[in-house]
């Protein structure tokens, strides 16, 4: 789940800050010559909105980083947002989707139906796309058996099993037309865009640097005011937040001006923001490590229901709690292997200290 950190990061998207306060939708906003930035609503949901960019390349048409959900409504936002930087539908060439999830990929195979534009996706995230948005008897199973291995009490496994299907009708089906190579260049007429892979939230994140223009469009990687959701999980790399550290470093110093993310707002000072999540993953795992000092073989889920949340337990619904317990769960397998604690194994497997 998302955790708010206090963070004093420098807003370069101004309206979309003052936008952000007052909850309402920010403007359709020219970011740079030729790059418009479209906020695609996202229904019931603390993030608002999904910011997808649009790229207007030489010779016509436009690519676009991220599409937002499959509802009529995000899919009239997107129109509406194209036709204010001049566009239309039919000029889409390219969608390039950071990741799997939902709000930036669920519109892509309808964006490509109404306008014949290439998919792209890291193909560390298209092998996923079966098992979560295609038939997922196998997935639910195998996530019924892992939060049972975390600790969930027998009354909320049904509740937290089942908790993303919701998503998945959010989700058009759509293979990708490109698969993206870490550090390749992205074939765009009039831009130079290189992919960095930065596995982590998902394992097929990807970001895209325009070194000519100083910019980083960053997804979910870096956000300006909350920290992206690190889960373990069945789908998962073995140590999530293990490779999401790495990868914070993969966009450090690359020189940028101004980072581009999909949710909330643009902001500078990128090198200052990294710095913050790492040292907010820390305290994590400090906190995290004396919860289980304090509670010799405390489950996953007796963690995460003791530690400091945005919002009180009870109060968080069953999908983000569902988010929680997969990053106390990240957390666990980095102290586990810098041998910070120890599990025990079984259902629930169980944490205990280090002694010394
Ligand atoms: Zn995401
Ligand atoms: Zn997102």
């Amino acid at each position: 789940m998302a955790c708010t950190v206090p963070v004093v990061v420098v807003v370069t998207g101004t309206l979309q800050k003052e936008a952000w306060d007052l909850k309402v939708l920010p403007p359709v906003e020219q970011v740079r010559p030729g790059l418009w930035s479209i906020p695609v609503p996202i229904p019931n949901n603390p993030l608002r909105y999904v910011l997808v960019y649009a790229l207007e390349l030489d010779g016509g048409g436009v690519a676009l980083v991220d599409a937002g959900w499959n509802t009529d409504e995000a899919w009239t936002a997107l129109g509406d947002g194209l036709a204010a930087a001049g566009g239309s539908m039919s000029d889409v060439r390219a969608v390039m989707v950071t990741h799997i999830h939902p709000d930036h990929y669920g519109l892509a195979g309808r964006v490509r139906e109404a306008s014949g534009a290439w998919i792209g996706l890291h193909p560390a995230d298209a092998v996923m796309l079966e098992s979560r948005y295609g038939d997922t008897d196998a997935l639910l199973d195998d996530m019924s058996h892992f939060l049972a291995d975390s600790g969930v009490p027998a009354d909320k496994l049904p509740d937290l099993t089942f908790a993303s299907m919701i998503l998945k009708s959010m989700v058009t089906m759509a293979a990708p037309d490109v698969l993206f190579e870490d550090g390749g260049d992205v074939d765009l007429p009039g831009w130079s865009l290189r992919t960095i892979w930065t596995p982590g939230h998902s394992p097929g994140h990807v970001c895209f640097y325009s070194a000519d223009r100083r910019l980083l469009i960053s997804g979910d990687h870096v956000l300006p005011r909350i920290t992206p959701n690190i889960s373990a999980n069945t789908q998962q790399v073995p140590n999530p937040l293990g490779d999401y550290l790495e990868s914070l470093l993969k966009v450090q110093n690359l020189g940028t001006d101004e980072v581009l993310p999909a949710h909330e707002y643009r902001f500078s000072d990128l090198e200052g923001r990294l710095e913050e999540i790492i040292t907010h993953h820390a305290g994590r795992l400090e906190e995290i490590e004396q919860v289980i000092a304090t509670l010799p073989g405390s489950t996953a889920w007796d963690i995460t229901v003791r530690l400091h949340w945005s919002r009180p337990w009870d109060d968080i619904e069953p999908f983000m709690q569902r988010q929680a317990n997969g990053e106390t769960l990240a957390h666990c397998i980095l102290l586990e292997l810098h041998e910070r604690i120890r599990r025990q194994g079984g259902t629930p497997a169980r944490f205990y200290a280090v002694a010394g």
